[in-house]
């Protein structure tokens, strides 16, 4: 591609910083450093920062490759804290006469280091598990060593799981079963008069008020979840007739994920406080009011209520919480509860990022023309004509001339008036004009909308060494947007434009939807790829849902993961958990990497004996195919 004119003050870190977006997605936490590096700073409450590319380096020193999930504790423990504080500023700002308990949702990312970590960060504000199935109520059950935690059981549940529970309840913690469904109830009685514990009890309220965006079926009354008030009233009167309304002690509702909007939540919170407010006018010694999940992550920096987005920020959030209740209770003259709600996206998304390296690019080639020679086809000359007449007025026309004449180069072609060799010139001429276009539409103020494809069009496939389908399942399953961008180099000007390509042979295994300020980018900004040198790209903000929504697609399995924790002095590594090998993903679907072995060496030596292979051959493929049954699913750098 011929070179977009230079700015005339050379590229800067600063530009990079708002041509990505960081400070408005990474704040705190992320931004481009004098080096022109992505730089990290775990606990915004220091001023010690960690170079991510010097990190990487580092980290790929000592044996870990890539693709890398990094995890930076501090964040884990910033995104606690802030989450608590905003609560207790709003708590005295309100003179609220109750505290907060928040709970942690296993689901939103069940690695046991993460949640081991979340327990003891969150333990000086006696932060809670929320577990949705009986396999997270049996994490939730041995992470918490303490008894000052919520443990919050929802999610469908038989009778293993509510004994459990109740037995649980029994011994020291607080565990509450929240009633999804009504049939619960009958289990929950017998359980109860099996065991000779009371239960502590909430519901699921299916609210009216919907969510928005993505999960805005979570809530509604057509919800998968939750009591309709017809059956909320018949719980009331069943503890009643058994002499039980003392357990029912929690209301729960939750609208969604990734709330985009503050206007759903402040509906949501006029009902649900009234549902609230009824339940302890009938009888029930209501002590907990549960706002679940949804706080939302600005994964795309604008601050606005895009889907990728939340047009408030987590001190509204606590405020409006409490100040609903506040309200509601004082009104109805009922004892305000301890408030919980259930931030998995909020507290988790931030502390975890995927390093992954360019393997290799394919670009649209681009070479000067030259004038077609006088005997040549009229078509060439057009197309030649269209290259070299083009000026920023006419490049619309340009661009039509050009359009047309590819279109009848390929007819004559088929028809056979068009050699082989003068069709490849005219692709040839018609990328040089798309060339020379582009560089004329990227300085247009206002760019006509049939040329506004031409960016896509002519955009460059990064081939990256990692799997769509294993680290950023999401950005498949549903387009979510995470910011993406290079983490170093970011003093050098981006003069490529590019979708990202994963190693999988599937092509949706790609990514070429962005985060922009205005809407969504199709390109990303990237620079020039020299294949002797590694260019390391960041996926940020992926530590919630997409470890355990990712798959083996291809058999690329888990990546390598390392915790980063700030010491004294600089960082540690506090843990590595390695990547699947070969062999692990072959077990996941029932192979037995031994007698493959076997196999193939059984039809190594038949082909040594009939003599179509040598003995060097078999002893370096039988080589490859045992090492390779050790090593990472991932492309290995060549030495
Ligand atoms: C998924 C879920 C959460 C977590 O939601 P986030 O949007 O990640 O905060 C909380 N509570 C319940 C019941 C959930 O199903």
């Amino acid at each position: 591609m011929s070179k977009t004119e230079g700015p005339p003050e050379g590229w800067s870190p600063a530009r990079s910083t708002a041509l990505y977006q960081i400070a408005g997605w990474g704040e705190p936490y992320f931004s481009i450093n004098a080096q022109g590096h992505v730089e990290v700073r775990p606990d915004p409450r220091l001023e010690r920062r960690i170079d991510l590319f010097d990190l990487v380096q580092d980290l790929e020193a000592r044996g870990l490759n890539l693709p890398l999930l990094i995890r930076f504790s501090d964040i884990l423990a910033d995104r606690i804290r802030r989450l608590n504080e905003a609560f207790a500023k709003a708590i005295s700002e309100y003179n609220y006469d109750g505290t907060y308990q928040g709970v942690y949702p296993v689901k939103v990312n069940q690695q046991r280091h993460v949640v081991e970590e979340i327990v003891e960060f969150g333990r000086p504000w006696n932060y809670g598990l929320e577990a949705g199935s009986k396999p997270e109520l049996l994490i939730a059950l041995a992470a918490s060593q303490d008894p000052g935690g919520l443990i919050i059981c929802n999610g469908y549940k038989d009778e293993n799981y509510i004994e459990t529970a109740i037995l649980a309840k029994g011994f020291d913690k607080t565990v509450i079963i929240v009633l999804e469904r009504i049939e619960e109830l009958d289990i929950a009685f017998k359980a109860s008069e099996k065991l000779g514990i009371r239960p502590t009890l909430g519901v699921r309220a299916k609210l009216t008020a919907k969510g928005i965006g993505r999960w805005a079926d979570s809530a509604g009354d057509r919800a998968k979840f939750g009591l309709t008030a017809t059956e909320i009233v018949e719980v009331i009167d069943r503890l009643q007739a058994k002499g039980m309304l003392d357990c029912l002690q929690l209301l729960h509702f939750h609208i969604g994920s990734q709330i985009s909007s503050i206007r759903p939540i402040k509906t949501a919170l006029r009902e649900a406080t009234h549902i609230f407010v009824e339940l302890a006018r009938m009888g029930a010694p209501m002590k907990y009011f549960d706002v679940g999940g949804g706080l939302a992550v600005d994964y795309d920096g604008s601050k606005t209520d895009f889907h990728a987005s939340r047009n408030y920020d987590i001190q509204e959030y606590a405020s409006d919480v409490v100040s609903a209740v506040h309200e509601a209770c004082k009104d109805a003259n009922v004892t305000p509860p301890t408030l919980v709600s259930e931030s998995g996206r909020a507290i988790v998304a931030h502390q975890s990022c995927l390093v992954f390296e360019v393997v290799g690019v394919s670009e649209v080639p681009i070479v000067e023309p030259e004038l077609p020679g006088p005997g040549s086809n009229k078509i060439l000359r057009d197309l030649y004509e269209a290259f070299t007449g083009v000026t920023s007025q006419n490049v619309q026309e340009a661009w039509h001339d050009a359009s047309q004449a590819k279109e009848e180069a390929f007819t004559l072609f088929k028809l056979g008036y068009l050699s082989m060799r003068e069709r490849a010139e005219a692709e040839r001429l018609f990328w040089a004009c798309c060339g020379k276009f582009l560089n004329i539409v990227r300085r247009l103020q206002t760019v006509p909308e049939e040329l506004q494809d031409l960016e896509k069009v002519m955009a460059a496939i990064f081939y990256c060494n990692f799997s769509v389908f294993q680290s950023a399942p999401d950005s498949w399953a549903i387009d979510q947007l995470f910011p993406i961008m290079p983490i170093h180099r970011l003093d050098e000007e981006p003069t490529r434009r590019g979708t990202i390509a994963d190693l999988t042979c599937d092509s949706d295994g790609c990514i070429d939807h962005f985060i922009d300020v205005q809407d969504v980018k199709n390109v990303l900004e990237l620079h020039p790829y020299d294949p002797t040198k590694p260019y390391y790209l960041g996926l940020f903000l992926n530590g919630a849902y997409q470890e355990i929504l990712g798959d083996l697609h291809n058999l690329f399995g888990d990546t390598n993961c390392v915790h980063v924790q700030l010491g004294r002095e600089g960082y540690h590594v506090a843990h590595v958990v390695k990547g699947d090998s070969i062999t692990e993903v072959l077990h996941y679907v029932q192979y037995n990497p031994e007698s493959m072995v076997e196999s193939v060496r059984r039809q190594a030596e038949r082909a040594l004996r009939n003599g179509q292979i040598s003995l060097a051959q078999v002893r370096l493929l039988m080589r490859h195919y045992e090492d390779s049954l050790t090593a990472y699913t991932y492309l290995a750098r060549n030495e």
